[in-house]
């Protein structure tokens, strides 16, 4: 088959990133049979330095007519002072609503031969953890009414959060339709004590859990969250919550992982073809020195196959290359922990993985 995948390079790592998961697709290619044809676009703050526009249309045009979408990181010191209606992560947001992709998957699990690098004690880690955040992608605070005016203490700032039912509805629909292919379980993340859409929210997943009565639905808020993810991680099968309290536990989810650099995403909508990303930023620390890890890109691309082309083998290969790197004991810098191990670089990572396929 031939899969047309728009390539969104973007900033700092991510054309090292991105670089080392086309090895791989190549790979799985010639592997399987399969022909993958890779057009490059503009976005974050090569756009802008390129265009003056964070997200150039010719981006959004192509990246709609084509099967898929991989994305490396925007974003960069460079362009912080820039206002905040050109700056690089704005492509970002519009990306994901000009492809409609509403819900975004990311997967949190531990590695067994990356215990070390995880921070959590020992006994917590033996636990295990295996989870997936759905979280809400094109609503909430992000998107909302903001501005600055005069207020009664002088200037000040705003941000509101809206949720309408339909989209509380449909992200809930994602979560237990995920909770159903792994362990029956979802976990709705809010802040009903104290919000208005977060009350909406508590309503209106548990009317649409009423029909999915194989799949248990319990509530938690934000706060506790934050805590039992470090506490208990294992307690976590699906979560499923708004775009901001989603975008900061998913980082907390990564950090227990052992690494940002490890930790794929999926932004799915009602057509196939999705956002795949990894969930770490540009890294402008590390950026042009051959240091990144490139698993986090790579296990993007894995998702990519399997829930945009419905290539199963093709993924599971991946993701079983990946679980056998770490096992042989290979590592980047920031994977290493007090595992010994000499790091390798991004390219060097990505032959290790290919390898492997
Ligand atoms: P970051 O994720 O880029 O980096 C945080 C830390 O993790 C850094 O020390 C970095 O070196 C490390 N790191 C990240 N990815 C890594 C990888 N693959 N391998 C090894 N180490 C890795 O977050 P930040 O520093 O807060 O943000 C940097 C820039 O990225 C900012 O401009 C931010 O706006 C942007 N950003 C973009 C996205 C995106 O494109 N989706 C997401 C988050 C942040």
């Amino acid at each position: 088959m031939n899969y047309n995948i728009a390539l969104i390079k973007g900033d700092g790592i991510g054309p090292e990133i991105v670089d080392g998961a086309v090895a791989v697709l190549q790979k799985i290619g010639e592997k399987y049979g399969h022909t993958f044809n890779f057009t490059e676009y503009l976005a974050g703050g090569c756009a802008i330095d390129a265009t003056g526009k964070p997200l150039p249309e010719e981006t959004v045009e192509g990246c709609k007519n084509s099967d898929s979408v991989l994305l490396g990181a925007v974003g960069g010191p460079k362009w912080d002072t820039l206002p905040g209606n050109i700056r690089p992560e704005k492509a970002l947001l519009g990306l994901r609503a000009a492809l409609g992709v509403y819900t975004n998957l990311r997967p949190a699990k531990i590695y067994p031969a990356l215990k070390s690098a995880c921070t959590l004690r020992p006994d917590i880690i033996d636990r295990g953890f295996d989870m997936v955040i759905v979280r809400e992608l094109t609503g909430g605070i992000y998107f909302g009414e903001r501005g600055r005016r005069e207020g009664k203490y002088g200037p000040e700032a705003y941000d509101t959060e809206a949720y309408s039912v339909m989209e509380i509805e449909r992200i809930a629909r994602m979560a237990f339709e995920a909770a159903r292919k792994r362990r029956g379980s979802v976990i709705s993340i809010d802040k009903a004590n104290v919000l208005e859409t977060s009350r909406l929210w508590r309503e209106t997943v548990h009317r649409i859990g009423e029909q999915y009565p194989d799949v248990t639905c319990e509530d938690m808020l934000v706060d506790n969250a934050a805590m039992q993810l470090v506490r208990d991680p294992s307690r976590f099968d699906v979560v499923v919550t708004s775009n901001m309290f989603g975008d900061i536990l998913s980082d907390e989810a990564s950090q227990i992982t052992g690494s940002i650099g490890l930790l794929a995403s999926a932004s799915l909508g009602d057509s196939k073809c999705g956002l795949y990303e990894p969930i770490h930023g540009s890294a402008p620390d590390i950026a042009g020195q051959d240091k990144a890890n490139p698993i986090a890109t790579i296990l993007s691309a894995a998702m990519m196959l399997r829930y945009a082309f419905d290539l199963n083998d093709e993924a599971n290969c991946i993701e079983a290359a990946i679980d056998k790197v770490l096992a042989d004991g290979i590592r980047t810098a920031d994977i290493v922990g007090d595992s010994g191990a000499t790091p390798i670089g991004c390219k060097a990572m990505t032959e290790e993985i290919i390898k492997r396929l």
